[in-house]
């Protein structure tokens, strides 16, 4: 089996999947007010395309599956993608990051064609201000989220964007709702993708901080988290709840990463802070053979850079978060 080994080692076996860059949200730091550029529906991947991209990474080497976006509930049927990647020889894991706006009508339907896990963005509990930061009602995300638990989907972990003077001090209510239905909270340091990213940077809260305060509140001691990717975690003692730091600006975690992107027009993305891309979709449409299309995915992985620059380079990167697939 040839398998996908960038320039530095590192194994990649998991792949961020954005089914659409559109959003039915307007998180302030991820997409500006009345964006409307959005990709031409006759260039996004059609679910054959995708089935046949997971299938021959499967063989390669992929195991993790992330369904990402914009908010990849808009796009219809994903439940019959989660379903045909749960076929595919190698796949072990799916999650799906999604805004749950729309979870209460597809949670049952997901977890019946094999999703095993969700992150939920979610900034804050408070109505008015989850209004300010997503232009949306927060009681729709806690009953898709209340719907997610029902249907047993777990772990569900709450993907907090930390802005200071926003939502900062919102974080010890979130804690408190995470522990009372057993969810994973992770704090998300700001990052400077686009011009709405970069300005949102402008609020940047040092999670080294937040983590000081919860501990002089809470009982921390030090976690690991199965699949918990790059965040370090602590858990509250006596509870099922894990709170992860998630630092791309302060405390890089380039070194350990295992994955690439691929957004709806199926390019693939080395890495959410750098440009380095490689475009399936021609070739697909082409109707390359296998074996031609694991040439390409070997190519695309020796594009793969060392480590992201937003410290250095915060202008560089001019896709939204949406675009890539956060
Ligand atoms: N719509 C889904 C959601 O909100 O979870 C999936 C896509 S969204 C782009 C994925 C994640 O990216 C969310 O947790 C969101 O908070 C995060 N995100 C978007 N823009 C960001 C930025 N500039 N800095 C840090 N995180 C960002
Ligand atoms: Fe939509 Fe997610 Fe971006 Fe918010 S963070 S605008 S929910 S894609």
């Amino acid at each position: 089996m040839s398998s996908l080994i960038d320039p530095f080692g590192r194994k990649i076996e998991y792949l961020r999947l954005s089914v659409t860059d559109r959003c039915d949200l307007r998180c302030f730091y991820c997409m500006p007010p009345g964006f409307k550029d959005f990709e031409e529906p006759e260039h996004w991947l059609t679910f054959d395309e995708v089935e046949r991209v997971l299938g021959v990474m499967g063989e390669m080497g992929l195991e993790r599956l992330r369904i990402t976006g914009g908010e990849p509930l808009v796009r219809k049927n994903v439940t019959d993608l989660v379903g045909r990647a749960r076929a595919i020889d190698g796949i072990q894991d799916i999650s799906l990051s999604t805004n749950a706006t729309r979870m209460d009508k597809h949670a049952e339907p997901l977890k019946a064609a094999g999703l095993d896990r969700i992150n939920v963005s979610l900034d804050t509990l408070d109505p008015e201000t989850f209004r300010e930061i997503t232009k949306g009602k927060v009681e729709k995300v806690i009953d898709g989220l209340m719907a997610a638990k029902a249907a047993g989907i777990g772990p569900i972990k709450i993907n907090m964007v930390m802005m200071k003077g926003i939502n900062d001090d919102h974080v010890e209510d979130m804690v408190h709702f995470c522990m009372e239905h057993g969810f994973t909270l992770r704090l998300i340091e700001t990052m400077p993708m686009g011009d709405t990213g970069r300005d949102a940077t402008d609020l940047y809260v040092d999670l080294q901080t937040v983590k000081k305060r919860l501990a002089e509140r809470f009982d921390l001691v030090p976690s690991v988290m199965p699949g918990g990717g790059p965040a370090r975690y602590m858990k509250v003692a006596g509870s099922r709840t894990r709170i992860g730091f998630i630092t791309p600006i302060s405390q890089h975690f380039c070194e350990t990463c295992n994955r690439i992107r691929m957004s709806v027009d199926g390019t693939l993305y080395m890495c959410l802070g750098q440009e380095h891309n490689y475009p399936l979709r021609p070739l697909l449409r082409r109707g390359i053979p296998d074996d031609e299309l694991k040439e390409a995915l070997i190519s695309a992985i020796a594009l793969k850079p060392e480590r992201h620059e937003f410290v250095e380079k915060p202008e560089q990167v001019i896709r939204f978060m949406s675009m890539t697939g956060g």
